[in-house]
């Protein structure tokens, strides 16, 4: 169609253009007409290519029922897939439930395993810490405030390659009064337009001020900040891979503050346990010089834990946890106990779903251990 003539319908569609000429109304409507059936007020679609050129028409004039007829059968979410973020398909109310259901298993594959971050975005991650404790432990920005830091690149659970800008900031909305960071996928329909902010005036203390020097220098110090910071941005960027948080869909009841929808919410089940799961495997290898037996001893301790055999974390689990470089403080640890006891709490369905993945990742890691030594023996 002609740039002149798309421009006259969208006129014509919004009301601008009377169309009071007939000469030029009716060869429009002719071009939209359904060529099977007659009708030129259907809602436009776009099929996939090859299914259009076998059973379509040149002049693009089906409606969908008749185009339907022709396949002898409703089109499914397979027949739009080349074109499902096309507005005339994803805005088409009569196509509204194949998207409820690319949806809803999209839901399912993504509620199924956890989040893994690929080693680029360990990587990353890796490079902005340093960049982020520099920022936060720097002049306070003010109340109000916000400092763009840097962007990380991250493919999204569904495929999307996209970015996430980091910033540090002192938001005092009591939403996010009490949170370490957060995450805001402000567009969703715009997989980039979102971001990670990190409250500056919660990590203040880790890193300067009175209680810093009386209760955390002498335990670890402002490793506990560092140990913080990469917590939290797993956790945020886990939240930027996950669909379910970002641009595709959301509509789960959410709340930051209480407690019972927090824990209950499938997002932050996903963010909290798939950032415990990768933090295992992410020290491992960052601590790969460290005694086998004493991370195999850690991993079996792990599994106990939370399969409810005993009580607590020992030592090498411990130090597995917290990264090394944290001696005897039990501050960063005892934040993942805290969260997925929670979990447990107010999403049991969602805990034994973390058991699972847990038990197959310790696993998966014990083999991969083994194996290395092995071949180091
Ligand atoms: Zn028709
Ligand atoms: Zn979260």
């Amino acid at each position: 169609m002609s740039l002149k003539k798309n421009i006259q319908r969208i006129k014509q569609m919004m009301g601008l253009d009377r169309a009071d000429s007939k000469e030029f109304d009716d060869p429009e409507r002719e071009r939209f007409t359904c060529q099977d059936c007659g009708n030129y007020d259907y809602k436009m679609y776009m099929v996939n290519d090859d299914l259009w050129k076998e059973y379509g028409n040149d002049n693009l004039t089906l409606c969908k029922s008749c185009f339907e007829k022709r396949i002898g059968r409703k089109i499914t979410k397979d027949d739009i897939s080349q074109h499902k973020d096309a507005p005339v398909n994803f805005l088409n109310p009569e196509l509204k439930d194949l998207y409820n259901e690319n949806i809803n298993q999209l839901r399912d594959i993504i509620n199924e395993g956890y989040i893994k971050l690929s080693s680029e975005e360990m990587k990353q991650i890796d490079a902005v810490v340093p960049m982020l404790v520099d920022a936060l432990s720097g002049e306070y920005l003010g109340d109000g405030k916000y400092k763009h830091i840097t962007g990380i690149i991250f493919n999204s659970a569904d495929g999307t390659n996209t970015i996430t800008n980091i910033y540090i900031g002192n938001n005092l909305n009591e939403k996010v009064l009490n949170a370490y960071a957060f995450y805001a996928p402000n567009d969703k329909r715009n997989p980039f337009d979102n971001i990670i902010i990190f409250q500056q005036f919660n990590f203040i203390k880790f890193f300067s001020g009175r209680q810093y020097w009386d209760e955390f220098k002498s335990e670890g110090g402002e490793n506990i900040g560092i140990e913080l910071v990469r917590k939290n941005l797993i956790h945020e960027l886990i939240h930027a891979k996950d669909p379910n948080s970002n641009h595709k869909f959301d509509d789960e009841e959410y709340s930051n503050t209480i407690e019972s929808i927090y824990y209950k919410s499938w997002k932050e089940f996903k963010a909290i346990t798939g950032q415990f799961l990768n933090t295992i495997s992410y020290n491992i290898d960052r601590n790969y010089n460290i005694d086998v037996d004493k991370i195999l001893d850690a991993l079996d301790n792990i599994l106990k834990v939370y399969a409810g055999e005993v009580k607590k974390f020992n030592q090498n689990a411990i130090n597995l946890l917290q990264g090394s470089s944290i001696k005897s403080s039990y501050f960063v640890v005892n934040s993942y106990i805290a969260d997925i006891i929670m979990v447990r709490t107010h999403n049991p369905e969602g805990y034994k779903k973390y058991l699972r993945e847990l038990y197959k990742t310790i696993e998966a890691l014990k083999t991969t251990i083994n194996k290395k030594s092995k071949t180091l023996e």
